[in-house]
């Protein structure tokens, strides 16, 4: 699939979480936008091909990170101030979500481990992510690892995820 194909597909999948959200009201309420509370150098990692949306675009930069996948450093977009939800790319639309998939194994959705700020991931909010989210988000991945490039990244991602949940447990 070539670049322009893959910021098509990203574009009909924003929409899919233009309405979309985790639980069906304001939890920036609950919790002062917490996931929102970035600065210039903490930000989400962008999905392969993802890039080319970000790239000069009002409100956002693109860094390089030292993640890297398949020779290539992974890109982190950070955001100056609120967005416009429309604006979002995935990493916060699926949030607090996140893929754990390696390749050979089965596509899990799971609480991201590195969002334990959120109080949606906590214990006592078990079960509180509503149902039509989650199956979004893994209507979403069951298509997006079909793209090579991102079930690579997701591959690697998948060992990022495990250290965090190791320490969590600690
Ligand atoms: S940190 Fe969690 S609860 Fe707070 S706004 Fe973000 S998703 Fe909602
Ligand atoms: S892009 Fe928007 S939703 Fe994502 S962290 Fe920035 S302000 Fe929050």
């Amino acid at each position: 699939m070539s670049r322009l194909h893959i910021s098509k597909l990203y574009q009909e999948i924003y929409k899919r979480f233009d309405a979309l959200t985790p639980v069906p009201f304001d939890c920036g309420a609950l919790c002062g936008k917490l996931c929102c509370e970035g600065d210039a150098e903490s930000g989400m990692y962008l999905f392969p091909g993802e890039k080319k949306l970000f790239v000069g675009k009002d409100n956002f930069s693109v860094l390089s990170t030292d993640f890297i996948v398949g020779g290539k450093a992974v890109d982190l977009v950070t955001c100056h101030g609120p967005c416009k939800r429309e604006e979002r790319p995935l990493s916060c639309r699926i949030f607090p979500l996140i893929p754990f998939y390696r390749k050979g194994s089965t596509l899990e959705i799971i609480h991201d481990p590195r969002a334990s700020f959120c109080p949606l991931t906590h214990p006592e909010a078990a079960d509180c992510i509503d149902e039509a989210f989650i199956r979004e988000v893994r209507r979403t991945f069951e298509l997006l690892i079909k793209i090579p490039a991102v079930a690579n990244y997701l591959d690697a991602l998948s060992y990022v995820l495990d250290d965090y949940q190791k320490l969590n447990r600690w």
